[in-house]
């Protein structure tokens, strides 16, 4: 499976042998996957109304980069799962991680001191790999608590500062932060925040930077950034600078349809937050550990955040951790209110899970020692060149992405850049017919996302792009 060099050791150590699924022997467990789903679990993001209709997919069991649901059928995973499993599926030192962790101590908390080496060498580890300055490392679970401590540990400064009106979140339309009620208020998207009473008070909306969608007739992409930095400014200036605290971005907007900003975007933008004295955190969730060919996304898109939302790919989605990384300033003031409170009283069960933070620990391991980066830089033009070739497919609007991330977004109409109407399901058509074909990816609204392990082949960005054409054409023949 290997063809780089950078990735030759790495893919030795998928040798991980299939794990015989404890349904599948002496068992009656085997049968009635979908019914015995479908009576018990509530599926995130799904149509509630149709899945009993679709059924669910169930997967069984991975190796590299595929997944195989429980007919045995393989599929090329090319979302990584939810952007998450970098190493892909079968990383036999990630479990041996995990079990030799579990194995000597398999929890212990940091609530009031207790500590253990695995966080203490991870968070050691955050701290030198980062590209930005970094007090402390405060562990969390997912992207969303990440996120919502990002905006706890804001407030909780200002007020230590002495500045308890300076607390507005700014965030962009189309973003996606989590959804715990203050991440799901930063996420910029409409299905987010309808009849879930959000967002909450406090978090604002700036516009969203695609070119593609939201330039003026004829407007350059220096221009239109050049008209979002103003726009904000405005915004901030509307609302008042001491009420302004924070803005927080993705480097490539994920969920929201892999929106890779106007050229100089982060620049003007970073230039109207430092006049205003807004603090910048990068939700690096996705793009954090190699995706765009950086070992973070702020370095690939020239952004300058105080502060960093780390997750998924920090443990290449093993086990469930991410990490805040707090700078020296934020963490004075959480000292000076443990002086005035007591305490700081926040933190989860499982924040720096002893577990968790040794496949994490791992996992770092791996990127570095295989180069993880080097190789994604090596493979990543082909994998962009492959996904433009698509740039004058009949169906497709606009053929995006950087590193290994992109999309794909479907139009009716290219001259006009008519977006097909929402409930003809020609998205969901599309990832149908590429599951048909033996490939994930995800439709975002009109945007068919793609964002594959990070040690996915040449050989395997050429199959994607093989079954995603057919794909496409079959959906192509449906939409006529
Ligand atoms: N931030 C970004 C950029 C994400 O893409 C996600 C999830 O996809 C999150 C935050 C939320 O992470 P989680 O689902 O782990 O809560």
């Amino acid at each position: 499976m290997a063809s780089g060099k950078n990735c030759g050791r790495l893919q030795q150590s998928l040798a991980l042998q299939p794990v015989a699924s404890p349904y599948r022997e002496g068992s009656r467990m085997t049968d009635n996957y979908a019914a015995r789903d479908l009576a018990t679990i509530a599926h995130p993001y799904a149509n509630l109304a149709t899945l009993p209709d679709q059924g669910p997919v169930v997967m069984e069991r991975g190796d590299g980069v595929y997944v195989y649901d429980s007919a045995g059928k393989p599929y090329l995973e090319g979302m990584s799962g939810l952007w998450c499993a970098s190493l892909g599926f079968s990383n036999a030192e990630l479990v041996e991680a995990a079990r030799e962790q579990m194995a000597r101590l398999p929890f212990n908390h940091l609530f009031a001191g207790r500590s253990h080496d695995p966080a203490i060498a991870l968070a050691e580890k955050l701290k030198d790999m980062a590209p930005i300055p970094v007090s402390r490392v405060f562990f969390c679970n997912s992207g969303s608590e990440a996120n919502d401590t990002q905006i706890k540990l804001v407030w909780y400064m200002n007020n230590a500062l002495g500045r308890p009106n300076k607390k507005k979140i700014i965030s962009r339309q189309r973003a996606y932060h989590g959804v715990t009620i203050a991440s799901a208020s930063l996420t910029g998207l409409p299905g987010n925040h309808a009849d879930f009473d959000l967002p909450i008070a406090g978090i604002l909306h700036t516009a969203c930077p695609h070119h593609y969608r939201y330039a003026l007739e004829g407007e350059s992409e220096e221009d239109f950034a050049t008209r979002l930095a103003n726009e904000l400014e405005e915004m901030i200036l509307r609302e008042g600078p001491d009420t302004v605290a924070a803005f927080i971005a993705e480097p490539v907007m994920g969920a929201g349809g892999v929106i890779v900003p106007p050229a100089g975007y982060f620049e003007k933008i970073q230039a109207v937050l430092d006049r205003h004295d807004v603090y910048m955190i990068a939700d690096e969730v996705i793009c954090g550990f190699g995706r765009l060919g950086e070992m973070f996304g702020s370095q690939a898109l020239g952004m300058r955040p105080v502060s960093m939302s780390l997750a998924k790919a920090l443990s290449a989605a093993y086990m469930p951790i991410s990490a805040v990384l707090i700078p020296e300033r934020m963490y004075q003031a959480m000292v000076d209110e443990s002086r005035k409170n007591g305490a700081f009283y926040h933190g989860f069960t499982y924040s720096g899970h002893p577990v968790a933070a040794a496949v994490a620990l791992k996992t770092i391991e791996i990127y570095e020692r295989d180069d993880i980066v080097g190789h994604v830089r090596k493979v990543a033009p082909l994998f962009q060149q492959r996904l433009r070739e698509f740039t004058e497919h009949p169906l497709v609007g606009e053929a995006r992405g950087m590193g290994l991330m992109g999309a794909l977004e479907l139009v009716a109409d290219r001259a006009t850049k008519t977006a097909f109407p929402a409930k003809a399901g020609v998205g969901a058509m599309f990832t149908r017919y590429a599951a048909e074909e033996g490939l994930i990816a995800r439709s975002l609204g009109d945007s068919m996302a793609l964002c594959p392990p990070l040690i996915i082949t040449e050989s395997e960005i050429d199959l994607l792009f093989a079954r995603l054409a057919i794909a496409l054409d079959r959906t192509t023949v449906w939409v006529n």
